[in-house]
């Protein structure tokens, strides 16, 4: 469909049973790369680099170096929509972290959050905090009454004192108030900032210090904030004095986005330490405090089956959808619920379970069973 010459399927070496299950699957003009295991390997710009040699230049895409690159889930969704025109209805997601047993589950999407996560027995911490994503890239969720949604990643439970939940806790005044007190230049977040390490503008210790001065600098240094990941790297690995570089870029991409600014650059040269200084993840693992919580979650293939979902209208990029059912219609599991608007880019909505709608807002549709 994309009219590639070549299919590449990234793995880590340690997926071992994965990578044996593909290799006899794989087409005459398909290839497994095996990733090292570093961290942030599932970044598409550094898995593009790594798997190909491409570097995909700053605010750019990696259609525009010829890559189409996707995650296994979206695969799958894919090619269930291809050749069986299903709608995407559920999610597979991890939980893990201060729980009792880790687990991988599919539920349907809208199931709250608060079922999912008691699949995993116990929360073994007093005070929990529940991170969506990884300990790295993930965002602190304000609760569990919540359903899932498309894009919901994996749940870790941390306790309430775990240094990454502390990071997402900390107020931007105390982020802004430690890095004008401490931040001594050392230049270690932008040395191993996986993007500048590529080509990238981007550079970290310039931003904290045009922040740290009223964001007087060079006007594409404070743009290229823009292109940042938010892999963390400068905030959990780099700075010796525990500065957020990623957090002063966070607030800077909303001032720019408000504003309509643009960040405009070129690609530079590789670094020749690139390969070099990506972190390796047993080490990040450690640094972060997580090796205590780094068990297998197994894949429970067990169906659930919530009494309600609730389907936010607006789970993807662009205008949430409209609604074509009212309440007290019947549904069908994978039936039409919410439409694109008209002109618009969006994503339908699809119902996750069978049963009768119970509620419709300009936020959400909830399907009792
Ligand atoms: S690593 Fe920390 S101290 Fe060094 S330049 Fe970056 S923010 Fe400043
Ligand atoms: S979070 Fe920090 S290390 Fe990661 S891309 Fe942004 S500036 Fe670079």
């Amino acid at each position: 469909a994309v009219g590639a010459r070549e299919g590449i399927i990234a793995f880590k070496a340690k997926y071992v049973e994965a990578i044996a299950a593909v290799q006899p699957l794989l087409a005459s003009n398909m290839r497994i790369h095996i990733l090292k295991d570093i961290y942030p390997a599932g970044d598409e710009v550094i898995t593009i680099w790594m798997a190909t040699g491409r570097r995909v230049p700053p605010a750019a895409l990696p259609k525009d170096v010829g890559v189409a690159v996707n995650n296994v889930l979206t695969l799958i969704n894919l090619a269930r929509a291809v050749d069986h025109g299903t709608p995407v209805t559920e999610r597979t997601l991890t939980i893990s972290g201060a729980v009792s047993d880790p687990i991988t589950v599919t539920v349907p999407i809208g199931t709250p959050l608060r079922d999912v996560i008691a699949r995993a027995g116990s929360i073994t911490t007093a005070k929990p905090y529940f991170v969506n994503g990884g300990p790295m890239m993930g965002k602190l969720l304000d609760g569990i009454d919540q359903p899932v949604t498309k894009t919901t990643g994996g749940i870790i439970v941390l306790p309430e004192d775990h240094i990454v939940i502390r990071r997402h806790r900390q107020p931007m005044r105390d982020v802004m108030a430690i890095a004008r007190a401490v931040c001594e230049q050392c230049n270690l977040c932008t040395e191993l900032c996986p993007r500048h390490l590529i080509g990238h503008e981007l550079h970290p210790a310039l931003i904290v210090r045009s922040a740290n001065y009223h964001d007087i600098g060079k006007p594409s240094v404070l743009l290229s904030a823009l292109t940042c990941s938010e892999c963390a790297i400068c905030e959990q690995w780099a700075c010796p004095v525990n500065i957020s570089p990623m957090r002063i870029n966070v607030a800077l991409k909303e001032k720019f986005r408000a504003e309509g600014a643009r960040y405009v650059g070129d690609l530079r040269p590789l670094d020749p330490m690139a390969e070099h200084r990506l972190v390796p993840t047993s080490r990040l693992v450690t640094r972060l405090g997580i090796a205590p919580y780094n068990k297998k979650a197994p894949l429970d293939e067990s169906e659930t089956h919530p009494a309600m979902v609730v389907l936010n209208l607006r789970q993807h990029v662009g205008a949430a959808a409209l609604p074509v059912v009212q309440v007290g219609d019947v549904v069908q599991r994978g039936q039409l619920l919410a439409e694109i608007p008209p002109e618009a880019l969006g994503a339908r909505i699809h119902a996750s379970i069978s049963g009768r709608v119970s509620a419709v807002s300009s936020q959400s549709i909830t399907v009792t069973a």
